[in-house]
């Protein structure tokens, strides 16, 4: 006869637990998953199998895990991966987590790309962008750089387990390209943009740093970006930037500066203009 351990609670049991500890239902679940090795489409599982005891060590790792993310750690550092158009990504601390509003500058640069293209992704952490941009147009010739050499091991092997061919580049914004005359049909980033001393960033204390916030106003690599891309860029060429939710004016102003023109700016889920961009000399000068 089969006896029942008592005291091992049950998937249900620790679920329930777990929400009114104050993780949220979604957390919940897919950290369950998790250590239950099973994939994060599989929360239906979880409701089929609630009355299964949780063995202790999956339990054992799970409130470790629990315990990480009630203290604020991002869900994706603790399972290790995060989707961005529709690619699964693998992150941790070296990178920032990839955003949803973000994949609002992919679309937008792929309408300005076509087959063969050159196009270059600054500070590409993950290599979301840059991966994604491939993965949606493969004849793309695609460049990313980051200063960080821990962000572009992340990037590597994101784009090796994907099988997409990116060329990386280790170093300061457009300083990191191997040529001074390289030029690109479109140029894409999502710097540092949160200012130094905003309170947002005390949220965001698990991710790096040098990813997220930006000098007083943080614009300054926005700044550098914008004075160093115009003579990487062909004519007519597109350079596309993502931006906190109070700098659209700020950052097309740079831009109508650096001679882009026309000037524009575009919405993210939320409705926040978060990125703007302009094109460079469209038209030869009479
Ligand atoms: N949008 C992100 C946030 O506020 C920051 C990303 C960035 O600095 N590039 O959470």
């Amino acid at each position: 006869m089969n006896t029942v351990k008592s005291a091992q609670p049950t998937v249900g049991q620790t679920l329930a637990s777990l929400q009114s500890r104050g993780l949220d239902r979604l957390d919940a679940q897919l950290l369950s998953l998790h250590v239950l090795d099973r994939p994060e489409t599989q929360r239906g599982w979880l409701l089929a199998h609630d009355i299964d005891p949780l063995p202790p060590e999956r339990a054992a790792s799970l409130e470790n895990l629990v315990q990480r993310r009630l203290a604020g750690e991002p869900l994706a550092y603790l399972t290790g991966h995060k989707e961005f158009f529709g690619l699964d990504l693998r992150v941790d601390a070296r990178v920032l987590v990839p955003r949803p509003d973000t994949e609002t500058l992919v679309s937008w640069a792929l309408e300005t790309l076509d087959g063969g293209h050159r196009v270059l992704d600054l500070g590409t952490g993950s290599g979301a962008i840059a991966l994604a941009l491939k993965a949606s147009q493969p004849t793309l010739e695609v460049h990313a750089t980051d200063l960080s050499t821990g962000a572009l091991a992340v990037a590597q092997s994101n784009a090796q387990r994907l099988k997409l061919d990116v060329n990386f580049h280790q170093g300061a914004w457009l300083a990191a390209l191997p040529d001074a005359s390289e030029s690109f049909k479109c140029i894409v980033a999502n710097p540092p943009y949160i200012a130094e001393l905003d309170q947002h960033l005390a949220t965001l204390k698990f991710e790096p740093a040098q990813a997220l916030s930006s000098g007083e106003d943080g614009l300054d690599d926005l700044r550098q970006i914008i004075t160093q891309a115009p003579r990487h860029l062909a004519r007519g060429g597109w350079l596309l930037l993502e931006h906190g939710y109070d700098q659209a004016q700020a950052v097309r102003n740079l831009l109508t500066q650096a001679g882009f023109a026309p000037v524009q700016s575009r919405r993210d889920l939320a409705g926040i203009e978060r990125c703007s961009g302009g094109q460079l000399n469209p038209k030869p000068n009479p």
